[in-house]
């Protein structure tokens, strides 16, 4: 079978094996409803809470500030409908920049069909958002910031601690889609100044489908998914005791272990990003180098097409991606490259490559030779040079 080299971990991770032997009792002998009083439901009830409290352990919260639910998209809508729905007597206008997820930001545009004004605040050239853009842009009846901790695309680091203060001295809400930031950087809710903040589980080794949201105790929140009381009536339905348990795991080890993995993942990236930039002219590293996730690599190729050139690896056993894999598939260029400055054509020929702790430097090597040719074959199929 030919080698398999996997570099979409922004995508999502595998799940590890001691996430997956954590979560197999709860498919097999301890199966209960967690609501149930009888044994078995007591013991998903105590898997639950355990899990509660390892992911607050994780971001500095309290076990009873954290919300379990179906994965980071439905953290983020939780998040901004929740409060926006809850806080429309106070006011209707929120704060996010052009740069955050679809999860947030089609769920602002879903917001504005509804009564809510939100500005979309441009990022630097850099990808960075600059605070004082945000401070301008809060007016009397702004009732929520939402800002990203990490940019799945570019991965930049975003001023999420300075942003978190403006907001507490005006006294607005502040949401950070931490989704990518977990695992890679230290996260912590009270250094954030945060008050709800977004988690994935797939993108740190636990299973997809299932997250959480933190609510600052005390904040008004309204529900969104409506019927039992699970999740103190926040998030009704049977609780997903398995995936739970999993992410509870996942975020354990992920904390554990963030240094090591932050480290050899970067190790990996600029292996890979020094590699591509000495064999293949007419690249540009799209983001900065400064304040970026250990293992994002998002890279131009000047006169290619992004779309042929994933083809081309996938052909060649590897995996990748070209912008945000939830807008791959239609011709849509990604909003995150051009808000930064990129040109459509710029911004077409762009490839991300995210590193993992199953990397290796000779996959690296391999995957910097392979794009190398493909780089070189598609200029000569399209350019004649
Ligand atoms: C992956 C991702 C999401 C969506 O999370 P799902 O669990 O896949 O719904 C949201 N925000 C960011 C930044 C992401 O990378």
């Amino acid at each position: 079978m030919m080698n398999r080299i996997y570099l979409d971990h922004a995508a999502t991770t595998p799940v590890s094996e001691s996430v997956l032997s954590e979560m197999m009792p709860f498919f097999r002998s301890c199966w209960g409803n967690a609501s149930a009083v009888y044994a078995t439901g007591r013991e998903a009830r105590k898997a639950i809470e355990k899990a509660r409290k390892q992911v607050a352990e994780a971001i500095g919260a309290e076990p009873r500030e954290i919300l379990f639910t179906g994965g980071g998209s439905e953290s983020d809508n939780l998040a901004l409908k929740g409060t926006a729905f809850a806080l429309q007597e106070k006011g209707k206008h929120i704060i996010t920049s052009a740069i955050e997820h679809p999860a947030v930001l089609n769920t602002c545009r879903w917001l504005e069909k509804h009564g809510f004004e939100v500005t979309y605040i441009m990022p630097e050239s850099t990808g960075l958002i600059d605070p004082a853009k945000v401070r301008t842009c809060i007016r009397d009846d702004t009732i929520l910031i939402s800002m990203m901790a990490a940019n799945n695309e570019i991965g930049t680091l975003e001023p999420v601690a300075e942003v978190g203060a403006i907001a507490k001295e005006r006294n607005i809400l502040f949401h950070t889609d931490a989704v990518q930031a977990v695992g890679a950087v230290p996260v912590n809710v009270q250094e954030w100044n945060a008050d709800l903040l977004s988690i994935s589980a797939h993108k740190f080794y636990g299973p997809k489908g299932t997250g959480a949201l933190y609510v600052r105790r005390g904040t008004r929140i309204d529900s969104l998914i409506h019927g039992g009381e699970q999740e103190r009536g926040l998030r009704a339905g049977t609780e997903n005791v398995p995936a739970i348990v999993g992410l509870g795991k996942a975020i354990e080890n992920a904390n554990r272990d963030l240094d090591i993995n932050a480290a050899q993942t970067a190790l990996l990236r600029d292996r890979l990003i020094s590699g591509i930039m000495k064999e293949i002219p007419g690249a540009r590293l799209n983001g900065t180098i400064a304040g970026r996730l250990p293992n994002n690599c998002n890279i131009s190729f000047e006169g290619i097409d992004g779309e042929a050139l994933l083809l081309r690896l996938d052909l060649a056993g590897i995996a990748a991606s070209s912008g945000s894999a939830c807008t791959a598939g239609n011709q849509e260029v990604s909003h995150v490259l051009k808000a930064i400055g990129l040109t459509e054509n710029e911004a077409k020929g762009s490839l991300r490559l995210t590193t993992g702790t199953g990397n290796t430097e000779k996959e690296m090597d391999e995957a910097v030779h392979a794009i190398s040719e493909i780089v070189k074959d598609l200029r000569t199929l399209y350019h004649g040079r």
